[in-house]
C-alpha cells in the first residue's frame, strides 16, 4: 500500500489508502484553479475568518488531532498537544497579520512616484515530511492562504490520516472546494503536479535526496521553489556555560520527537574545559530516558516514526562505529514491539567518518571535544548542512558573536527555541533556501510588482 498508516508504538497496521488516479488528480487542479480565481478576490478580512476558525476548532480539538498523530507516527502525547497548539498559532498569527505584511509599499525614486504591490501567484505544490505532521502544513497553510494563493498538497505517506484531518480542519472552517487539497499522489504524479501549468510554485520540506529532486523539477518549469530540507545543527558549549542548566536544553534540544527534527541538535560540540563534565552528565540524562508507549504522559523516550527509518539509523550507527567512532551508550534496537532505539551516544568521530558529514535522524547524539571556540566554530562550519545551531554561555555579547560566525540560517544563544509564528524559519547550504513563517514566510510567493506613474518625455 503507498499510503499507510501504521501505529509505530506496536507496529499494526491502522489505515491503509491507495493512490488516487490521474483523472482524480486532473479534478483536483482543476478544482484548485477555479477556486483560485474567486480566493484571491476575497478580502483579507473574508479570509482571516476562515483561518481564524480553523485555528479555534484546532484549539478546541487539541487532544483528538493530538492522539491521531500519536498513534499514526508516535510522537509522545504531550508533545503532539503542543504541536497541535503551535498549528493553530500559526493559522491565527496569518489571519491578524497578512494584510499588514503584503500592505503596497511607497518607493522613493528620483522621478516620478513609484510603490510595490504583491499579489498571490495562483495553485501551489506543497510536499510535506511526516514528523510535524500539522505544524508543517499550517506553516505553509496560514501564510499562502492568506496570501490569495490556493494549495495542492502532498503530505508523507505515513501520516495519511493526519493529512485527511488538516483538510477536514479547514473545510469545516469555511474554506471553499479547492482552496486546500490533500492530495495521496506516488512521486510520477508529483512531477505531473510539478509540471502542470496551472501550478505556480513548489515549496517542500524534507530530506536532501527528495529536495534534489523536487526542486530539480520545479526548476526545469522555471518555477519558483522554496526547500526545507535536513540539518546537522551543532550546539556548542563554551568554556563559561552552566552545565546544570546546559544539560536539559541538550536533551531536549536531541531527544525531542525522539530526534527527528531537521533543527535538532546533533553535533554537541564541547570545549575541553568542560567537556568531561558535560559527557558525565549528558550520557546520564540520555541514560535515564524512560522508553514506553507514547499515548502514557509518563513515557520519556517514544518509537521512531517508521521501521525503515529504525532500521536505516542501526544501519548509521554500526557503520560509524565500523569506522572507528566510539559507542558511549546505546545504538541498539530496544526489545520490545514498535520501533524503539536506545538513546545513542557517538565519539571519536574524525572527518573521514560518514557520521561526521551525514544527519542522524533519530535518538543519536555525536560529541566533539574542541580546544577553544575557534576550533568549535570551524568544525560547526564544516558541515555540508547549514540550518540552524546553538551556542551556551553565560556571556551574552560572546554568545551572539560566535552566533555570527556560524554559517547557519537560524543561531539561538542559551535556548534553542526554534521556531514562533513570528519568527523566519529556514536554512543555507544544504539545508535548502527561502523561509517560511514570520513576515518572510508569506513574501515567498507573490508577485512584487512595481507600479511607477509619472509624466516623463519620451527619449528621443
Ligand atoms: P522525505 O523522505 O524527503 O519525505 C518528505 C516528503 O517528500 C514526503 O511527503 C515524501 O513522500 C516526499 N518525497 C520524497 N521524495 C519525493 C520525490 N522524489 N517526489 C515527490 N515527493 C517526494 O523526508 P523524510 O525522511 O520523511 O523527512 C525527514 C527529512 O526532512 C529530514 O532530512 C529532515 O531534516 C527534513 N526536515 C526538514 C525540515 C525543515 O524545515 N528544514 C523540517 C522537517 C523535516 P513519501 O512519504 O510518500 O515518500
Amino acid at each position: 500500500m503507498p499510503y499507510q498508516s501504521i501505529n509505530p508504538n506496536d507496529g499494526k497496521v491502522l489505515e491503509s489508502f491507495e493512490h488516487i488516479s490521474n483523472a482524480q488528480l486532473e479534478s483536483a487542479l482543476a478544482a484548485a484553479e477555479s477556486c483560485f480565481q474567486s480566493w484571491k478576490h476575497m478580502s483579507y478580512a473574508e479570509r482571516a475568518v476562515i483561518l481564524n476558525r480553523a485555528a479555534a476548532l484546532m484549539h478546541a480539538h487539541v487532544d483528538d488531532f493530538a492522539r491521531l498523530e500519536t498513534l499514526e507516527m508516535g510522537k509522545r502525547i504531550d508533545e503532539a498537544r503542543g504541536e497541535v497548539k503551535f498549528s493553530a498559532d500559526i493559522l491565527a498569527y496569518y489571519a491578524e497579520h497578512a494584510e499588514a505584511f503584503l500592505a503596497p509599499t511607497t518607493l522613493h525614486p528620483a522621478h516620478g512616484e513609484a510603490h510595490m504591490e504583491n499579489s498571490p501567484l495562483g495553485v501551489l505544490f506543497c510536499v510535506e515530511p511526516w514528523n510535524f505532521p500539522y505544524y508543517q502544513l499550517a506553516r505553509v497553510a496560514g501564510p499562502q492562504l492568506m496570501a490569495g494563493n490556493v494549495l495542492v498538497v502532498k503530505h508523507a505517506g505515513c501520516v495519511p490520516q493526519c493529512a485527511i484531518a488538516f483538510e477536514k480542519l479547514l473545510i469545516d472552517a469555511g474554506a471553499p472546494v479547492g482552496a486546500y487539497t490533500n492530495l495521496v499522489i506516488s512521486y510520477e504524479q508529483s512531477d505531473r503536479v510539478i509540471d502542470d501549468p496551472r501550478v505556480k510554485g513548489v515549496a517542500l520540506t524534507g530530506s536532501l535526496d527528495a529536495g534534489r529532486s523536487v526542486a530539480a523539477r520545479a526548476g526545469q518549469n522555471l518555477k519558483k521553489s522554496t526547500m526545507e530540507l535536513g540539518g546537522s545543527d551543532a550546539f556548542i558549549v563554551l568554556e563559561d556555560a552552566d552545565i546544570d542548566q546546559v544539560i536539559p536544553w541538550a536533551v531536549w534540544g536531541r531527544m525531542y520527537n525522539c530526534g527527528q527534527t531537521c533543527c535538532a541538535a546533533k553535533r554537541f560540540i564541547v570545549l575541553e574545559a568542560v567537556a568531561d563534565a558535560f559527557l558525565a552528565k549528558f550520557t546520564a540524562a540520555l541514560e535515564a530516558l524512560q522508553p514506553g508507549d507514547p499515548m502514557l504522559e509518563t513515557t520519556t523516550h517514544g518509537p521512531l516514526s517508521t521501521e525503515a527509518a529504525l532500521l536505516q539509523l542501526l544501519a548509521q550507527v554500526d557503520a560509524a562505529v565500523d569506522a572507528g567512532a566510539t559507542l558511549v551508550l546505546g545504538g541498539k534496537r530496544i526489545d520490545r514491539p514498535g520501533w524503539f532505539m536506545q538513546p545513542t551516544l557517538l565519539t571519536d568521530i574524525q572527518p573521514d567518518n560518514p557520521a561526521f558529514r551525514d544527519e542522524f535522524f533519530g535518538p543519536v547524539a555525536s560529541f566533539y571535544r574542541v580546544k577553544d571556540e575557534d576550533e568549535a566554530i570551524a568544525l560547526a562550519n564544516d558541515s555540508d548542512f547549514g540550518l540552524g545551531g546553538s551556542v551556551w554561555t553565560r556571556d551574552q555579547a560572546r554568545g551572539k558573536r560566535v552566533a555570527s560566525r556560524v554559517d547557519t540560517g537560524m543561531m539561538f544563544v542559551n535556548n534553542i527555541s526554534w521556531a514562533d509564528a513570528d519568527l523566519p524559519f529556514g536554512g543555507i547550504k544544504h539545508s535548502g533556501y527561502g523561509r517560511e513563517l514570520g513576515n518572510m514566510g508569506i513574501q515567498e510567493f507573490v508577485n512584487k510588482k512595481l507600479v511607477r506613474t509619472g509624466h516623463f518625455p519620451a527619449p528621443v
